[in-house]
């Protein structure tokens, strides 16, 4: 029923071969499920590991990182209540879990320390060392890791991102950008021990997991990589020249089932489907009592959080993938309020990294403390600051680098509409920059100085963009969530709903892939 076929590579069984199922999840923040507990979690995780279990088989769970951080709850708990969860699953199915980049979103370790003593399921780290002070926990990490299954051998090699590549940069962290070579190393230290199957766990970009599947080539025991990093699924199947390459939707909205059998000459097949974890699956009855705690624990710190401050006009679609590819209404609404952050006038330009936004769900009907709270996953004090038109669009040209896609630097933004063409080189891609005049718009001009409302992230520098720092600019003021939560109480009051449908033909950010004719082409008030 819920399963969507995808890639069977072998139908082949021998008879006493092991039945071993590994199931993999990734980029899950949340204890429970989400779409108010119609979509995902770990609660319907655990009944499929059951399900699967009752057929005869082993299951090994994979996780692909991204799991103590950020969420609402990981602000109170530094994601204990995750490990909590994980270990559960561990309990029931020996879980092998890779750091991801936001397992290194604080600054110090002695959260993260915390979570490693508390975590009885295995962190795996072959690219990555920990130096947190504390040796004992260090040494938790497990490089060249096997798992034994009857008579055969599994090795699971785990590599995560580089700062460069979307990672964290920290003093207790060090982390080797040579992938490949630490994969291949890896994999030449399992081949040399007779593993029977090798796999691949990892937290990087998609691209880089296709080019360590490739590995498979000269290694055809490399069997598949199962990642994390993106929230929606991915799928490249294997052939004999790559690896299988799967990745899950975040919180467990659609995880993948892998099972592995070894045919007569003791080679691992694997059959390989996704799972859409979503209502017509259960939520495991005894998991969902750690849940109902954490829920619980929330709702004693704040008994206002399930309470409507506003309502949405239309369902906002806020999910990650959205948010870090194009404007949305909901960030559009939230960029708004940043513009008179500092009183009148407003600002003339205001912008957020979409990374800030972290909800990772849709926005509808009745708008609650709650959906604020998860929409902002870190605290964001904002400064007002000048700068020269010329220096703006240069800023902004951060926004628009890379090869597109969901990324956590895509700018929502305010104040101003921009149109990019990407098939030009990084760095100039902004083809036109405007700003609402009283006749209709107006190129950014230059030589103008101009106001600007940025989060202190971007000021001091965070995701690429570079803003002048020999300018006037506020000590790091107004918190965003406030005045997102003061605007919606202020809707509320007054009979509106929150959110503007974002018209193809008015929009702020238009995206061409190829060069453009003409820019804003679509509005009327075009120029
Ligand atoms: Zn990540």
């Amino acid at each position: 029923m819920f399963l969507t076929a995808c890639a069977a590579t072998s139908e082949s069984t021998a008879g006493d071969s092991p039945r071993l199922t590994f199931i993999h999840v990734n980029d899950t923040y949340r204890v429970g499920a989400v779409e108010d507990g119609k979509l995902g979690g770990f609660g319907r995780a655990v009944t499929m590991i059951r399900e699967i279990q009752a057929e005869g088989r082993e299951v090994r769970v994979l996780h692909g990182g991204d799991l103590l951080y950020p969420s609402l709850e990981s602000q109170l708990w530094n994601g204990l209540q995750m490990v909590e969860a994980l270990n559960y699953i561990d309990a029931l199915a020996p879980v092998y879990f890779v750091a991801g980049n936001h397992e290194f979103d604080r600054r110090t370790p002695e959260h993260l320390v915390d979570a490693l003593k508390q975590s009885q399921f295995d962190w795996l780290g072959d690219n990555y060392q920990l130096n947190t002070g504390d040796a004992a926990v260090d040494g938790l990490l497990r490089s060249n890791f096997t798992i034994a299954y009857k008579d055969k051998t599994i090795g699971i090699f785990s590599l995560t991102s580089h700062v460069d590549d979307g990672g964290n940069s920290r003093d207790y962290l060090n982390v080797d950008k040579d992938y490949l070579v630490v994969a291949e190393q890896a994999i030449e230290n399992f081949e040399s021990q007779g593993v029977d199957l090798i796999i691949g766990l990892t937290h990087l970009y998609m691209a880089t997991d296709l080019q360590v599947a490739k590995l498979r080539q000269e290694h055809p025991t490399l069997a598949f990589v199962v990642g994390g990093h993106d929230h929606e699924p991915e799928f490249s199947e294997q052939t004999e020249d790559s690896a299988a390459v799967m990745k899950g939707a975040s919180n467990a909205r659609a995880i993948w089932r892998i099972d592995v059998e070894f045919d007569e000459a003791g080679a691992g097949q694997i059959d390989v489907h996704m799972l859409n974890l979503g209502e017509g699956v259960a939520i495991d009855a005894d998991y969902d009592k750690i849940n109902q705690k954490w829920r619980a624990r929330l709702l004693e710190l704040y008994p206002f959080l399930e309470a409507k401050v506003g309502e949405a006009a239309f369902p906002m679609d806020a999910t990650e993938e959205t948010t870090r590819s194009r404007e949305t209404a909901w960030g559009n609404f939230i960029v708004d309020q940043m513009l008179r952050a500092f009183g009148e006038p407003a600002a003339d330009f205001a912008f957020i990294n979409s990374g800030t936004l972290r909800i990772d769900d849709y926005i509808a009907d009745d708008i609650t403390f709650e959906d604020i709270g998860r929409t902002f996953g870190f605290s964001s004090y904002l400064r007002y600051m000048t700068i020269s038109g010329a220096e703006f669009r240069q800023v902004m040209e951060a926004g628009y680098r890379g090869a597109g896609g969901s990324q956590g630097y895509f700018p929502q933004i305010a104040g101003f509409r921009v149109c990019v063409d990407r098939s030009r080189d990084v760095g100039s891609r902004i083809v036109s920059m405007q700003i609402p005049v009283a006749d209709g718009w107006q190129e950014v001009d230059a030589e103008k100085e101009y106001t600007l409302v940025v989060p202190d992230f971007l000021y001091r520098g965070g995701d690429g963009y570079q803003l002048p720092k020999d300018r006037p600019a506020s000590r790091p003021g107004s918190e965003l969530k406030y005045l997102v939560l003061d605007a919606i109480v202020r809707a509320q009051a007054e009979g509106r709903s929150i959110g503007t449908v974002v018209d193809p033909g008015k929009q702020r950010i238009e995206i061409h892939e190829d060069p453009v004719a003409q820019c804003f082409r679509g509005n009327a008030l075009g120029g």
